[in-house]
């Protein structure tokens, strides 16, 4: 159809305001779970006898019918690409008539409905992932669970970022694996690893984002117990809880993206231009160097255990180097990886790597 608007709403230019106004308008310690109960919020309109309590009150409740609209017209918009997140948690709100925010540090968990205690740790997670790359970051970083269909995003808006979770057969995706969530404090690591990555907006821009994510993500697989306890040296080079992305913990489910196989830049690039396609030869060449590293320090007499923090480290202190140094196109991350391995053998070993996968990093 012609003449359709093609500019929709930003959700999380909302979120961004609307977490403002929570930050600004209630006490939220850190530490705890606090609960905003909107009825009786609004009923001491009605029995509060302090003129100016009734006035910020009011205030408050102008507010919220102004987030109401926001949400309705947010749904008008993007509603016909399920693009409607802050409709889908706002009509929540409305129907339980509570907000839910958990505080830790900077980090922020938030939902209208109840938060359970797996949807609570995952501030502690977060917290605990981010500081391997960052030790300190102060931008605030929110994370949604429950909002999308079978799906997940990040996004950051000036200042501040956001961390949509959605629902698996009824159950929340960032706390039944380990990948999903991973992968999206991926984006949110590039970006305060470097603000180039922030408000980029070209294919090859994306196509990093998605690379560094899914890369933080197996290598966070790789550390994980249980998933050592599937991994050998005869299944390095196929499927295996390290070597594919989106996997359901304890389970083949919803594997989204493979590792362990050598694809084709050039021919992808013709084929599908899009940013979680394209990011695929430029893990694959970074998990392949991860599997040398494996087989290479148990050849060396190191145990399962060592080999896999070794080479998990390593590449890690890379990927961390080159996203640091970067500018925000392919080249120049091929290349900033490239110099950032420690030694001549590692550097040969991606050249070799991205060669195979016709990587533009000539
Ligand atoms: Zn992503």
């Amino acid at each position: 159809m012609f003449g359709m608007p093609t500019n929709g709403v930003d959700s999380f230019k909302i979120y961004r305001d609307f977490t403002d106004f929570l930050e600004s308008n209630f006490r939220i310690d850190d530490n705890r779970l606090n609960k905003i109960d909107i009825n009786s919020l609004l009923n001491s309109i009605n029995t509060t006898t302090d003129p100016t309590e009734r006035q910020r009150l009011v205030e408050i409740q102008m507010k919220l019918i102004y987030f109401y609209n926001q949400a309705i017209q947010e749904r008008v918009n993007n509603g016909y690409q399920q693009n409607d997140d802050f409709f889908r948690f706002y009509s929540e709100v409305e129907k339980q008539r509570k907000i839910n925010v958990y505080k830790k540090g900077n980090i922020y968990v938030l939902s209208a409905k109840e938060l359970d205690d797996k949807e609570l740790l995952l501030s502690t997670q977060a917290e605990k992932l981010i500081k391997e790359y960052i030790p300190k970051f102060d931008t605030k970083l929110y994370i949604i669970p429950g909002i999308k269909d079978n799906n997940a995003s990040h996004a950051y808006r000036d200042g501040k970022s956001f961390l949509a979770g959605g629902g698996y057969k009824g159950k929340e995706l960032f706390t039944l694996g380990d990948d999903i969530f991973s992968h999206e404090l991926g984006h949110f690591i590039l970006e305060q690893l470097n603000p180039k990555f922030r408000d980029s907006v070209s294919l090859e821009a994306k196509t990093i984002h998605e690379s560094f994510a899914d890369t933080v993500s197996f290598l966070d697989s790789a550390k994980d117990k249980s998933n050592r306890e599937k991994l050998n040296l005869n299944n390095l080079y196929s499927e295996n809880p390290v070597s594919v992305h989106g996997e359901i913990k304890g389970t083949n489910e919803r594997i989204v993206r493979r590792f362990y196989t050598t694809s084709d830049y050039n021919k992808l690039k013709e084929e599908l231009p899009e940013e979680h396609i394209l990011s695929v030869p430029i893990t694959e060449s970074i998990y392949h160097v991860w599997a040398h590293l494996v087989e290479n320090s148990i050849k060396q007499g190191k145990t399962k255990d060592e080999a896999v923090d070794y080479a998990t480290s390593t590449i890690q202190a890379i990927i961390k180097k080159a996203a640091e140094k970067t500018d925000p196109n392919l080249n120049s991350y091929l290349n900033s990886i490239i110099q950032s391995a420690p030694n001549e053998e590692l550097r040969k070993l991606f050249i070799q790597e991205f060669s195979k996968r016709n990587l533009p990093f000539k």
